[in-house]
């Protein structure tokens, strides 16, 4: 296959590298480089060292490793005694095979934290054959025009994330299950907690998968936010009596995001309110306050 036509990966391989540097997981020093062959099957592996390889503490080596016709791999080798050498076991992360650097850095976390998580008889099966794949090259393209590694996450460590407990089906400080609006395959939305004085009942829009802010955030994933993110407008426009609809999506401190997760308010708007002058109310509304918006949408999309 002509190299022309094949879209270099390190900078998505990159992405994931500097994602999992930020989230605590290292890697052997001399293997975060990221040179690959155009003319081979893209593939590299990276041995974990530090907190991440301590964690699998009976095994000879972890290394995580990437091709791009298998995804993401756990590859782990266990000494088995004098005379029998090592054994090479693979575990699939089974993320398919351009997952969000995010998913990356989660799926190795989890198994960090719990190495039992650990499944060597599952096969590890090609997911694309080896053969140009426009889609894939499109989406690995995606990365070359992303800053993710370039700009800091504002995410502490071990984020317990509000929306990931949702998008998961369990319930935050704030919000549950009821407050969910619409779901659709990437993303979910349900009506803000936080209320600004004349714009009440605002809704928030999630992907369900992690991602921080817009800057690394998959084209998949924003397509699906952006659908949702339509469709609620229309629904706050036809159900709350409103004159018109703002959205507002914010990114880093400095942008005045709060959580973590990338979100998109949908204010319903009216003539005069004031929406940009005003300061959100303290506290949060409560479930019943927010169940007259919560019904006449859920009654809308016919949940
Ligand atoms: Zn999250
Ligand atoms: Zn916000």
């Amino acid at each position: 296959m002509p190299s022309h036509d094949r879209t270099d990966a390190a900078p998505y391989l990159r992405a994931v590298r500097d994602a999992l540097a930020a989230h605590g997981v290292e890697i052997e020093p001399y293997a975060t480089r990221v040179d690959l062959d155009p003319e081979r099957e893209r593939a590299l592996s990276w041995p974990l060292t530090g907190e991440a390889a301590w964690a699998f503490d009976d095994a000879y080596g972890v290394s995580l490793s990437w091709s791009e016709t298998r995804g993401w791999c756990l590859d782990v080798t266990h000494e088995l005694g004098a005379t029998r050498g090592y054994g090479h076991y693979v575990h699939d992360l089974r993320l398919g095979l351009l997952p969000a650097p995010g998913e990356v850095v989660a799926a190795v976390r989890a198994l960090v934290d719990d190495p039992g998580g650990l499944n060597y008889r599952e096969p590890v099966r090609p997911r694309r054959p080896e053969q140009l794949d426009a889609a894939f090259e499109w989406a690995l393209l995606g990365y070359h025009f992303q800053g993710a590694a370039r700009y800091p996450s504002h995410e502490p460590p071990h984020y317990a994330c509000p929306f990931c407990a949702l998008a998961g089906g369990g319930r935050n400080a704030l919000t549950g299950q009821g407050e969910i609006v619409r779901r659709t395959p990437g993303a979910l939305a349900f009506v803000s907690p936080r209320w600004w004085p004349n714009n009440r009942g605002h809704v928030l829009v999630v992907p369900t998968g992690h991602h921080e802010n817009i800057y690394d955030l998959p084209t998949d994933a924003g397509h699906a936010v952006a659908d949702l993110v339509r469709e609620v407008a229309v629904a706050v426009r036809s159900t709350y009596d409103c004159d018109g609809v703002s959205t507002r999506q914010h990114n880093e401190p400095a942008g005045n995001q709060d959580v973590w997760h990338l979100h998109v308010h949908v204010f319903p708007r009216y003539d005069g309110d004031g929406l940009y002058a005003s300061r959100p109310l303290p506290g949060y509304a409560t479930v019943e306050e927010r169940r007259p918006y919560t019904e006449r949408l859920t009654e809308y999309f016919g949940v």
